[in-house]
């Protein structure tokens, strides 16, 4: 709204705040002054340099108890200073963040204790009911891919260190033509992602073992045992079994499971002021994508990919339908585990699923 704030205004209404100012290419500290003027938003280093921005170009993230005030700019770069009356001063001038300032001033006052309990709890149950999983669903799709791998790694760092899984016992030549089965899918999915079968024995001398299963990491990497390779009775079986697992990838459905099962915490943290750890969130990371199983949604649709690649390839689902159900058989539906033994959705609805699915592409 130019004229609201002339420079005449700007004159009288200058705060300034000390802190430090990254410039969003190296992760090296400036020491730096903030200036704020009416709409001017300035960082000056030294007596050279100086940058300007308008205020509504600036984001400020959230107020947390013991964590530096942090503004970012539009290209990347930001300036964070422990003066948070200021910016606090600032805000109210610019009526910024209003929600979340209200959160701090009630935590602040043991008068309205017992409110900020009952609002936290209504938020909460809000959030949880209505809110996390379409959040999660969109955090895990604008993820940016260069993060995928970390998550990959960290999580068969997990299993193997855990003696769940162990190198495979198959021969060279069946580990090839698995793979080569592998590359006919993963291709035909497409996608950024950095596709890879492990085949690996489930069943570890001395480990806990998952026995046959498959499942997939957010990167790509799809994991199949032994135990599962044993059991098919085709390979076509397998292939279907991995066109699933890979559209768990192309759906993002770890990465959304991962962000469901930590958001929470996450939410809790912020309203207790105790500092987000990443250490924390890292190490929660391969546990959530191992344990935490997939949503009812996420398998049919998972399904529906796997069904249009055998119905591209073999004009029938018949394999994956078979394969579940010997699953099933073997575990007594016992379910627990990754992926393939999950029990949501039912396997019967599932494989009733894929019987619709080849129904209808005839
Ligand atoms: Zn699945």
């Amino acid at each position: 709204m130019p004229g609201l704030n002339g420079p005449d205004q700007a004159a009288t209404d200058g705060l300034s705040a000390q802190g430090v100012f990254f410039d969003g290419r190296s992760s090296r500290d400036h020491p730096a002054t903030l200036l704020l003027d009416g709409d001017q938003v300035r960082v000056r280093l030294g007596a050279q340099t100086e940058h300007h921005w308008r205020a509504d170009q600036v984001t400020l993230e959230a107020a947390l108890p013991g964590v530096r005030r942090s503004l970012s700019f539009p290209d990347g770069s930001r300036f964070e200073t422990p003066d948070d009356v200021v910016i606090r001063a600032w805000e109210r001038r610019h009526g910024r963040n209003r929600l979340l300032g209200g959160v701090r001033r009630l935590e602040g006052s043991w008068g309205t204790a017992l409110g900020a309990v009952a609002v936290t709890g209504a938020v909460l149950w809000g959030t949880v009911t209505f809110g996390i999983p379409a959040l999660a669903r969109q955090a895990a799709a604008v993820t940016p891919v260069g993060v995928l791998a970390t998550f990959d790694r960290e999580t068969l760092q997990v299993l193997e260190d855990q003696n769940l899984i162990a190198p495979s016992g198959l021969s060279a030549a069946r580990q090839a033509q698995l793979q080569s089965a592998f590359r006919d899918v993963s291709g035909w999915a497409g996608g950024p992602y950095r596709y890879r079968l492990l085949l690996r024995d489930g069943e570890p001398a001395g480990g806990g073992g998952m026995g046959a299963n498959a499942f997939a990491l957010p990167n790509g990497t799809v994991v199949m045992t032994d135990q599962l390779v044993a059991l098919a009775s085709s390979d076509r079986e397998l292939t279907g079994v991995l066109a699933h697992e890979v559209g768990h990838v192309t759906h993002r459905h770890g990465l959304a499971g991962v962000y469901q099962a930590l958001g929470l915490s996450l939410i809790v943290t912020a309203l207790t002021g105790d500092v987000v750890s990443g250490a924390t969130f890292a190490a929660a990371v391969p546990v959530a994508l191992v344990q935490g199983g997939y949503s009812r949604a996420a398998e049919t649709q998972s399904d529906t990919v796997a069904a249009r690649f055998m119905l591209e390839r073999y004009r029938t689902t018949r394999p994956l339908q078979a394969i579940l159900a010997r699953l099933e058989a073997q575990e007594g539906g016992a379910g627990g585990g990754p992926d393939l033994l999950s029990t949501h959705p039912g396997t019967e609805a599932r494989i009733e699923h894929l019987r619709q699915l080849e129904d209808a592409a005839r």
